[in-house]
């Protein structure tokens, strides 16, 4: 039974040097073609697997950069589609920029109950390396529009270890945001993913990786939003009672989850596929009456396991012990005298000096061979 369906909206209008998702300007694709094959292969995937659907989260890309109109006939197609039950949650992404007044308002209209705004930084030098096109000042009124439209749930997505970012930087984008009084905040560690315009740099030279740098920044970052009664319940995610994303925890649990759009991913029954990775072939495809599928592959119990450790680790709620019975007690207990690690209630549950290790003790505990 699926309950957590994504959608990958392709549109940006610039494209940060980081970013290494699907993505483009809009060009010469028609976004009216484009949510029309979005609904179309919504409804294909509807008739063929069954659906007790608790989240829709629409990401990208930026979902607010489609028009009021395009994005609310979307929207309502979805929740026609998929929504024959109230949903936990029905999300998206957006960009300072693309949220109007009147756009907030119709997205709490058509049920939209959690928006993520990235803003990345709140210093105009960083934002500048980031390549973002909006301003501090911008972020922040859009954040009003989508406050005073009613939206019950707003992220903050921030970003650290970001070139030329001090720590007094990053700890004023932290203190700007909790002006803000967001209800959660993603703390995210930059990373250099290949094929971006920063991965160029690094390997250039340009820029470096600093691992103290980025432990005293997530440091920071837990240090200051727990004091402001945020729960780190995730390495990079902290929430107020009761705003979890609950999108995000089901895929950390294993839920299965269907991807629509171009590029999005689908993991139905450890059966793996990835939609094709071009939105103008994606959307002949599917007016084709063809499902545009490509790169499919079942999931070994191996590789199944290293994602579950991967993802449970990260987590408040840790990864159960039944999960890793071929990891040696020795091991449990060096992480646990370290200080990185507790046991509680058959949970292996990481402090937060572990948290900053969370990547090296995964692959520690890979290591030792299931
Ligand atoms: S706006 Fe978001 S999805 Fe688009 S290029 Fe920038 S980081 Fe990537």
């Amino acid at each position: 039974m699926i309950r957590h369906i994504y959608i990958h909206v392709p549109f940006c209008h610039r494209v940060c040097p980081y970013c290494s998702f699907y993505k483009h300007t809009p060009g010469g694709s028609s976004k009216d073609a484009f949510v029309d094959a979005v609904l179309a292969e919504a409804r294909m995937q509807a008739q063929r697997h069954e659906f007790n659907t608790e989240t829709i989260y629409l990401g990208g890309g930026t979902p607010t950069a489609l028009s009021e109109s395009h994005l609310e006939r979307l929207l309502c197609g979805l929740r026609e589609t998929f929504g024959h039950q109230p949903l936990l949650e029905f999300g998206l992404e957006a960009n300072p920029r693309t949220v109007t007044a009147s756009k907030a308002q119709m997205l709490k209209r058509v049920g939209i109950n959690r928006v993520s705004l990235g803003v990345q930084a709140w210093n105009q030098s960083t934002l500048t390396v980031l390549g973002r096109d909006h301003s501090p000042e911008e972020a922040a009124e859009t954040f009003w529009n989508l406050r005073d439209a009613g939206i019950p749930s707003l992220n903050v997505d921030l970003m650290f270890s970001i070139p030329g970012q001090t720590l007094a930087d990053w700890s004023y984008s932290l203190t700007e945001s909790l002006k803000l009084k967001p209800d959660h905040i993603s703390a995210y560690n930059l990373n250099y993913e290949e094929d971006t315009e920063f991965f160029a740099r690094l390997k250039r030279g340009e820029y470096t990786e600093e691992g103290e740098r980025d432990a005293e920044m997530f440091f920071h970052a837990a240090e200051q939003l727990t004091a402001h009664g945020f729960e780190h319940y995730e390495v990079s995610n902290y929430a107020l009672p009761g705003h979890h994303s609950i999108h995000n925890q089901g895929y950390w649990s294993g839920n299965d989850y269907l991807g629509l759009g171009p590029s999005a991913v689908s993991t139905i029954d450890r059966q793996r596929w990835k939609n094709i990775p071009d939105t103008d072939h994606y959307v002949s495809t599917i007016q084709q009456g063809f499902l545009p599928q490509c790169d499919a592959e079942s999931l070994s119990h191996n590789e199944w396991l290293t994602e579950r450790i991967a993802l449970e680790l990260r987590t408040s709620r840790g990864l159960p012990l039944h999960r890793i019975p071929h990891v040696e007690k020795s091991t449990l207990d060096s992480l646990q005298e370290h200080g990185h690690a507790i046991i509680q209630s058959d949970h292996l549950i990481l402090t937060l000096q572990g948290r900053a290790l969370t990547d090296p003790i995964a692959t520690q505990l890979l290591s030792e061979d299931p």
